[in-house]
């Protein structure tokens, strides 16, 4: 306990840390007084006498080493303690502060607790040191140099303890600082993990965005394939409207101006040619309404559903039915037709539109009689795995393999047919096709150019299959 309050000079050339220093020792109770250097504050000490001096040792003209050995040079005030304040970067410092008779260290810079405490400490053993002698001088040997120590050993061991406390702080720094450095590494180890971890999820993410923008590609290339493929479809229907529509007005001219031209001469006619005109005139009108019949017949399975007539029938009835129709001198040029089926399947009986398979079956003979010139026509049937494969055969100009598909659509016609003579739309083997799918079947073609094809349909032997409605 403080009864009466101790004075304290400071020595400190810099005004910002003399004021700290002041501002430290005035809170705890300390009157201060402040010199700016060490020769002001050996004229101050002519008329005041402090408990402490707390001094600098680097400052302009007179140092704090000189200053102190002034101090501990005059009688009257070598009892004062003298702390210097150091930086501790020259090992000499403590040498030389033995030499010069300093009473304690301070490093800068220096914990205020710690700096409080040596004070108090100094106070504390103020009447203790007067009371001691001083010893003789001692020299001693330091880095080549021979330094005279004229402390008191009471000064030396003060001067000791403040540096082994000097120490012990630094020690406690740097135990304080090593586990900043260690919590810090910690830190960026943590953030290394945490970014190695990011870079593994964005790089991830990339590969992910990578590949749905890779699947996108391939959309959008199939997406493009398609459009093209659609437009390639649609140029190519409206390219066989087109023709269609030529073949079409030419297809309707033949027979109606075989129509006009022979009913005209038979006004002026005799009854005989009359009568041949009027057959004349009866065929072309008949093979109109044929035409006129198929586009018909074509556009109603397009959009409508076609009912069915299922009853049940011989298969061998419709080939012999149509050997009977097709097998005239006149129709048959100067072809030879066959039929041919299993004599075992002769009274097989299906279930199925008898009519319709008529239909086809008459469609494949007009075909083949169209399109053949010398040889033969066979047509029947046969079982094939459970179904009624109808068939007709040809020795005909033949298809080529690239129109083997194609034939089958509505309006084609072969390049052979177009560049022929022989008439067509190109609607038979279309109405083939879907009426045979009508009836739950399929359809095929094999041929060879010059060498003749052969036409099959199947029919299943009990109708009971959803049909395809066109
Ligand atoms: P139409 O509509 O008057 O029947 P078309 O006979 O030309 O005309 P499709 O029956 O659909 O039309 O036949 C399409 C094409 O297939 C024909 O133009 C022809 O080129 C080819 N073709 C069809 N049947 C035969 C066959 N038996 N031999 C050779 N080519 C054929
Ligand atoms: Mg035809």
């Amino acid at each position: 306990m403080q009864t009466e309050r101790n004075k304290i000079l400071i020595v400190e050339d810099s005004r910002t840390q003399a004021e700290e220093l002041r501002y430290l020792l005035e809170s705890n109770d300390f009157i201060v007084t402040h010199a700016l250097n060490g020769e002001i504050a050996i004229r101050m000490l002519t008329g005041f006498t402090p408990d402490i001096i707390i001094s600098d040792i680097v400052m302009p003209g007179m140092d704090g080493f000189r200053f102190c050995s002034l101090v501990k040079e005059d009688d009257h005030l070598k009892d004062i303690p003298v702390i210097l304040l150091t930086s501790l970067s020259d090992s000499k410092d403590v040498i030389k502060g033995l030499e010069c008779g300093a009473d304690s260290f301070l490093v800068k810079p220096y914990s205020e607790e710690f700096l409080i405490a040596r004070v108090q400490y100094f106070l504390r053993n103020l009447e203790l040191r007067r009371a001691q002698s001083d010893d003789a001088p001692l020299e001693i040997l330091f880095g080549n140099e021979v330094y005279t120590i004229s402390s008191s050993r009471r000064q030396i061991m003060d001067l000791l303890v403040s540096n082994y406390e000097n120490s012990m702080i630094k020690n406690r720094e740097l135990i304080e600082s090593n586990k900043s450095l260690q919590i810090a590494r910690d830190n960026l180890n943590r953030m290394n993990a945490h970014l190695d971890q990011m870079v593994k999820v964005r790089t991830q993410e990339l590969e992910n965005t990578n590949k749905s923008l890779k699947e996108e590609i391939e959309e959008r290339k199939r997406i493009e394939a398609e459009l093209i493929a659609a437009k390639e479809k649609a140029d190519e229907g409206s390219r066989l409207k087109s023709a269609f529509l030529a073949n079409m007005s030419h297809e309707i001219r033949t027979p109606m101006n075989s129509i006009m031209g022979f009913s005209d001469l038979m006004l002026d006619a005799d009854p005989e040619e009359k009568e041949r005109y009027a057959q004349i005139v009866h065929k072309s009108s008949t093979h109109l309404l044929g035409l006129i019949d198929d586009v018909f017949f074509v556009s109603r399975l397009q959009t409508e559903k076609l009912p069915l007539n299922l009853t049940e029938f011989r298969p061998a009835e419709i080939i012999s039915d149509a050997f009977k129709m097709f097998n005239h001198p006149g129709t048959i040029k100067k072809l030879e037709l066959r039929v041919s089926y299993p004599p075992e399947y002769d009274g097989l009986r299906i279930v199925s539109d008898a009519g319709k398979v008529n239909q086809v079956l008459t469609n494949l003979l007009s075909n083949s009689l169209k399109y053949t010139f010398t040889g033969y026509i066979e047509f029947g049937f046969d079982v094939v795995n459970g179904e009624v494969e109808f068939f007709v055969k040809d020795t005909g100009i033949g298809i080529d393999k690239k129109e083997q598909q194609t034939v089958f659509e509505a309006f084609y016609r072969g390049e052979k047919a177009r560049s022929s003579i022989i008439g067509g739309t190109g609607l038979g083997l279309n109405i083939v096709k879907m009426v045979v799918e009508l009836l739950g079947g399929s359809v095929g073609v094999q041929s060879e150019p010059d060498q003749g094809s052969r036409f099959r349909f199947t029919v299943p032997m009990n109708h009971q299959r959803t049909p395809i409605f066109y």
